[in-house]
């Protein structure tokens, strides 16, 4: 990345019209690597600089890679539903750059959500050829039985493909009552295919009552990233195959 001036990065950084980013800096209230600086046309390095805009820190990210803690009760869809958007999640500065969620997760599903800017990022996140492995915690209705798991493991037909679908990885966790079978599913799916894990849980006769995504590829959600928080990632690597 190159240098650019102060407030084109700052409107590249989302933080409004070209009018209000100098309007921010002339008014004394952005700081760069710790000094204010109130020229708007002062050329500074335009990735990974320290800014303070208005009160808010914030390191400058050309490219914007962020994992959310998606709670309960937000869709990921870009149009506004029953629900609130996962954007309504993100600050207005993040929110204005338009970051697409990478692949989906259901409005009662929780975990992690990769979102980003960059489309070529993006691409090489979702394509089929990707098989970026994703965990799955899912808590079932009935115990999982040693029967599900070898068929998840050999592969379910779902219904709108012929050519069964197998999870790279199912295991059951913990026990349940009395030495029960646990309720309580680890997938690990390499596709994305939509209502994925409930539709292969429906497949072997049980039902998912409970869905959290912990990990993507060698990127697992931080135990201290709380529901609804977000944080950047700074390596893309983690994150594919
Ligand atoms: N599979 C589902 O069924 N739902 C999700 O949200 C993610 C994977």
């Amino acid at each position: 990345a190159g240098h650019n001036t102060l407030d084109q990065i700052l409107f590249d950084q989302g933080f409004g019209a070209r009018r209000e980013c100098e309007g921010l800096i002339c008014s004394g209230l952005v700081s760069v690597n710790g000094e204010v600086v109130d020229d708007p046309d002062a050329v500074f390095p335009e990735d990974r600089l320290s800014l303070v805009v208005d009160g808010l820190p914030w390191v400058t990210h050309v490219q914007a890679l962020i994992m959310l803690h998606k709670p309960a009760g937000y869709e990921c869809s870009l149009k506004p539903g029953a629900w609130p958007g996962v954007h309504n999640l993100l600050p207005p500065a993040l929110r204005r750059r338009g970051l697409q969620p990478v692949g989906r997760l259901d409005q009662d599903t929780t975990g992690l959500l990769l979102m980003t800017d960059d489309g070529a990022l993006l691409h090489a996140l979702t394509s089929p050829k990707k098989n970026v492995p994703k965990v799955y915690e899912v808590t079932c209705k009935h115990p999982v039985t040693p029967e599900q798991i070898k068929k998840l493991l050999a592969g379910v037909v779902l219904d709108d493909d012929p050519a069964p679908v197998a999870a790279h990885a199912a295991e059951v966790v913990g026990e349940g009552e009395g030495g029960e079978p646990s309720c309580h599913l680890r997938l690990t799916l390499l596709q994305g295919k939509y209502h994925q894990v409930k539709r292969m849980v429906a497949a072997v006769s049980n039902r998912v009552e409970g869905l959290h995504r912990s990990s993507i590829g060698r990127l697992a959600l931080p135990a201290d990233l709380a529901p609804g928080q977000w944080c950047w990632i700074e390596d893309p690597a983690v994150v594919l195959p």
